[in-house]
């Protein structure tokens, strides 16, 4: 056996045994969890709110791990004791949007726990195809273990900036200061944009202003104000639908937060400027190493955003004050010993 945490039901997180891991089969590896970021969507399943969580679950996908074992027929880029990322979402490879390239949106996609048992344990076995090695230089830097872990979270913004197909020097209007408008922030400054952050909440504000005094920031905008590009990083039905204003004729609208509630489309609006409304979902497979190079190089600003650390056996008692408002916790990380 091996020890976790699981989450029994809404509000119940708990330290648990589970069942040790399998030898590798064909293409599989053995990893040993390192660290674990802690997300919205762990919050969102630890207070009831995640729609499609089955419970129990033991969550964690935002991954930094080391390989214990490989089974035959692993990629010869991987090799025992290297730190990977993980990419989390375990594909079928057979269906149409598999066969053309998109995994990232497999018509059976399970993703590492959410749809199924997570990282949140001393062990796991995976698809080596799904491990992403770091560079040794990026786990000499300062929260270089932590960074590995938030990679799979850098990747929603990565994905959502190429779905945009953001060009240098236009404008951009991210809506949601949160963890993932964070991420979309980090790929429209690398792409040359002009931002422009739109956030309710002083202490996200704050945060934007700390740490990114290029973003013109603003908790409201005059109606006619438009934009190139806007991503909404909400997950906020009334946002989401309001979204569209903000586009110019001919503008681009990409929803990268996530709501269970149908959002009300404006068709006069999207026609009349013809408008390109795209969802984005997850990351691609070449997001994960593109990411760890950006890293190590220090193009990727992550280091300020985890104000939170803790050992894995103490998540019961320390992720409810996470939740806490007044902590403005931006990313967590769970480290496992
Ligand atoms: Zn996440
Ligand atoms: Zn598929």
């Amino acid at each position: 056996m091996q020890s976790g945490i699981i989450l029994q039901a809404p509000g119940r997180l708990e330290q648990t045994q589970l069942p040790e891991v399998a030898s590798p089969g064909p293409g599989q590896a053995i990893v040993r969890v390192l660290a674990i970021g802690i997300c919205g969507t762990d919050y969102s399943a630890y207070l009831g709110k995640m729609p499609f969580i089955e419970y129990p679950r033991v969550l964690g996908h935002e991954l930094a791990v080391e390989i214990e074992e490989l089974g035959p027929q692993c990629p010869s880029s991987l090799q025992v004791g290297a730190v990977c990322s993980v990419e989390p979402y375990l594909n079928c490879g057979q269906c149409r949007t598999c066969l053309s390239g998109r995994s990232n949106c497999c018509e059976s996609l399970q993703v590492l726990g959410v749809h199924c048992d997570g990282g949140m344990c001393q062990r796991l076995c995976l698809p080596a195809a799904k491990l992403h090695p770091a560079p040794a230089s990026l786990l000499q830097q300062p929260l270089g273990l932590e960074s590995v872990a938030l990679v799979e979270t850098l990747a929603i913004g990565c994905h959502a900036v190429e779905r945009a197909q953001l060009k240098a020097n236009e404008s951009v209007l991210i809506i949601g200061a949160g963890p993932i408008g964070l991420t979309v922030l980090e790929f429209a400054r690398l792409a040359g944009a002009n931002l422009t952050v739109l956030e309710k909440q002083p202490h996200r504000r704050e945060f934007v202003a700390r740490h990114y005094p290029q973003v013109q920031l603003c908790q409201s905008l005059p109606p006619d104000h438009r934009f190139d590009v806007v991503f909404d990083a909400t997950g906020h039905c009334g946002s989401m639908a309001a979204s569209l204003q903000r586009a110019h004729f001919g503008g681009r609208v990409v929803w990268v937060g996530i709501t269970a509630e149908a959002v009300p489309l404006d068709d006069a609006l999207l026609h009349r400027r013809e408008l390109s409304l795209h969802a984005s979902r997850n990351a691609r497979p070449a997001d994960f190493p593109r990411i760890l190079g950006l890293m190590n190089e220090g193009r990727l600003q992550v280091q300020p955003w985890i104000s939170e650390r803790c050992a894995l056996r103490n998540l019961p008692e320390i992720l409810p004050q996470w939740l806490e408002p007044q902590r403005a916790v931006v990313k967590a990380v769970a480290l496992v010993d």
